[in-house]
């Protein structure tokens, strides 16, 4: 400094130590030649302490090498500028406490040496600002992920209700449609019983007062033919119910098969003996020859069921004087029967609906019938292992034909 008189030294004086900033001056050999006030308290030296000091003493030690070079550049470039842009500066207190700051830096040139100025602002408070406000912004972020993980499982947790409830009413759907059916079974079976048993009881009833009329010895014979009827009746509406039953115990799933080994021929004959009960005049039934060794392992009374019901289906959809002939084989241990006749047969439109339960063919309905019995045998069929099919010409006949397993599965 060069004052021009001492009254100009105190003002100047008075200013440099009024400052809120400290003003350190540097001498080229990095010595500090002059330091305010502010200087000093920021730094923590009494008074005039920091005179003739070296610049390294408020410069934490791990800095001290580069901070060498930093100034040297500096003083060989002499622009005014700020230090410590874009990364962080510290100052070290007396008693060895680091604190950060921000320097400008400006040199100048007295008598021949180049000085610089540095003004030097404590940032500490800043500083720390700043680091509440990152800490604050990383609870917030935290805060942030966090709900949006609880609204992530929120979402998950309502999406799962509502997956149970799609499933729940799809549940309760099915069970109404089931009691519906159940509903639908009762009724049909209600008008079925009341339609299908009139016909029958009242025969039954006329064959019983029929009897009864028949007193003589000689009459024996009509009284034979009388309760043939009401024996064959009986069987009829013995079917019905069968038929029913097995329904409702397939739907219920409480169907259960008894294997054991018998000749087909016992089932046949048992089978043909019923049926020719039921023959029109002049119809007959042509037994297999080729099947007396047969023997099987399945379901005897299912094997019974599914036979009647196809031959009886053959003598009833037939007219007088026709033939209903029952063939077969047995190959790769399955054995196929023909059921074949010279009936009816069943329209083409009607042919894909004739497993379906109740369904009767158009050319049927004068016929007694009820439509379950095909439904009943292709699902007892299929659950053994075996399986039917047929083909069919209106107004020529149809053969239906299963196949079974000659030795079924025990467990089936
Ligand atoms: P139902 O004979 O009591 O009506 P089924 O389930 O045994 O019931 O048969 C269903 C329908 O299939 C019959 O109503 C009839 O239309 C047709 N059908 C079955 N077997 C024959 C057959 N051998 N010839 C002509 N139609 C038949």
């Amino acid at each position: 400094m060069n004052p021009a008189n001492s009254g100009d030294i105190n003002i100047v004086e008075t200013i440099f130590n009024a400052v809120a900033e400290g003003i350190i001056v540097v001498a080229p050999d990095q010595r500090i030649s002059s330091a305010n006030t502010a200087a000093h308290q920021m730094f923590g030296y009494p008074p005039g302490h920091l005179m003739g000091e070296p610049l390294n003493i408020l410069i934490p030690m791990k800095y001290h090498k580069a901070h060498v070079g930093y100034v040297d550049g500096f003083m060989n470039q002499s622009a005014k500028r700020s230090m410590g842009k874009g990364r962080e500066l510290y100052g070290q207190r007396k008693d060895g406490s680091q604190f950060p700051l921000e320097a400008g830096l400006n040199p100048f040139e007295l008598n021949g040496k180049r000085y610089v100025m540095a003004i030097v602002i404590d940032i500490s408070e800043r500083v720390e600002q700043q680091q509440q406000i990152l800490e604050l912004n990383e609870q917030l972020e935290d805060k942030i992920k966090e709900r949006t993980q609880e609204l992530d499982e929120a979402v998950k947790v309502l999406r799962k209700e509502v997956q149970k409830r799609i499933e729940a009413e799809a549940k309760t759907k099915e069970a109404l449609l089931k009691e519906r059916e159940l509903g639908e079974l009762k009724t049909k079976f209600l008008s079925l019983v009341s339609h299908e048993f009139k016909t029958p009881l009242s025969g039954i009833l006329s064959s019983a007062t029929l009897i009864s009329k028949y007193k003589t010895s000689e009459q024996q014979d009509k009284r034979d033919k009388h309760l043939n009827t009401i024996k064959s009746k009986v069987k009829y509406l013995n079917n019905i119910l069968n038929d029913f039953l097995s329904i409702e115990r397939l739907e219920t799933g409480k169907v259960s098969y008894n294997h054991s080994q018998f000749p087909l021929s016992k089932v046949l004959n048992e089978v043909v003996y019923d049926a020719n009960t039921l023959l029109k005049e002049g119809q007959r039934i042509n037994y297999p020859e080729n099947l007396e060794e047969v023997e099987l392992i399945f379901d005897e009374k299912i094997l019974e069921l599914v036979l009647s019901n196809l031959v009886g289906n053959a003598v009833k959809y037939s007219g007088e004087g026709t033939h209903v002939t029952i063939e077969g084989q047995v190959e790769d241990e399955f054995l196929t029967l023909d059921i074949k006749d010279q009936g009816i047969g069943i329209p083409l439109e009607d042919q894909k609906h004739i497993f379906n339960r109740y369904f009767r063919a158009e050319n049927a309905l004068l016929t007694q019938g009820t439509g379950i019995g095909l439904n009943i045998v292709k699902t007892h069929l299929e659950n053994l292992g075996g399986s039917i099919s047929f083909v069919s010409k209106p107004g020529e006949g149809s053969v239906f034909t299963i196949k079974i397993p000659t030795r079924a599965n025990h467990g089936a």
